[in-house]
């Protein structure tokens, strides 16, 4: 039996290694760059870090944000995901008792974050991580289920894009956001999945009206990937709200 202060430090710690390691992603995957070769190195003067300058947050913090070679300023953008990473972790690991289930629902939020970054800084998301993430979201239940429901909601969300699209007369979301939407339906169901892209819009209308930029194209995986997290977080809470509105 291990306790709660015990969880909460082991999936924190892993939390923030798989952290550093999205970072990597983030950074190489859409410009086509190998994952795993060069070593970490400065953005700026190219110099390969040393270990102690590689650890996640503390190396940070440490240096001051900035590089131990040409104090160029290092990106904050590295320690908010290693943060953020680590209490993703563990609030899975909070809500989750079941080992492997906590692994895989680990994978699939850490991908999903992954792509939500990476929407946000390039506004396009590969499918080389996209369409595995889809895969990874049949694993975490009945594996049936998850495939008809991830249909069910790609199948909406295709038709939605061709009404909206029409309305408005140009495109309107991206194909990967319907990949997600097949994400959010295989991770949670239909119905909480409809629930999750009802908040991930309401949020993205008020950060729209609060940018208030016209031109600005907002992009919508990371309020998907939030309104899923959310959703699944307080599906207890949600599912019995649909009980008492379906009563
Ligand atoms: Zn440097």
């Amino acid at each position: 039996m291990t306790s709660t202060l015990e969880l909460i430090v082991f999936s924190g710690l892993i939390g923030v290694i798989i952290g550093s390691f999205l970072n990597v992603i983030i950074l190489r995957v859409p410009k086509n760059e190998n994952i795993s070769l060069p070593a970490s190195h400065c953005m700026t003067c190219q110099k390969p870090l040393k270990w102690y300058h590689n650890i996640p947050i503390f190396s940070w913090i440490l240096l001051g944000g900035k590089c131990a070679f040409c104090k160029e300023k290092i990106s904050i953008q590295y320690i908010i995901i290693e943060f953020l990473t680590a209490c993703m972790f563990i609030s899975i690991a909070l809500r989750i008792d079941s080992v492997s289930e906590a692994f895989i629902y680990s994978i699939l939020f850490s991908m999903l974050l992954a792509l939500s970054v990476i929407d946000l800084k390039y506004k396009a998301v590969p499918d080389c991580i996209s369409i595995p993430t889809l895969f990874v979201s049949f694993l975490v239940g009945d594996f049936f289920n998850s495939f008809s429901s991830a249909l069910f909601l790609i199948g909406g969300f295709t038709l939605l894009r061709f009404v909206v699209s029409w309305i408005i007369k140009k495109d309107a979301m991206g194909e990967a956001d319907i990949i997600i939407a097949g994400i959010i339906g295989a991770t949670v169901g239909v119905e909480l999945g409809l629930i999750a892209i009802y908040i991930s819009a309401l949020m993205a209308l008020i950060v729209f009206f609060i940018l208030s930029k016209k031109e600005y194209e907002l992009p919508f995986i990371p309020f998907l990937a939030f309104g899923l997290y959310i959703t699944w977080i307080f599906s207890e809470q949600a599912t019995n709200l649909i009980r008492i509105i379906y009563e």
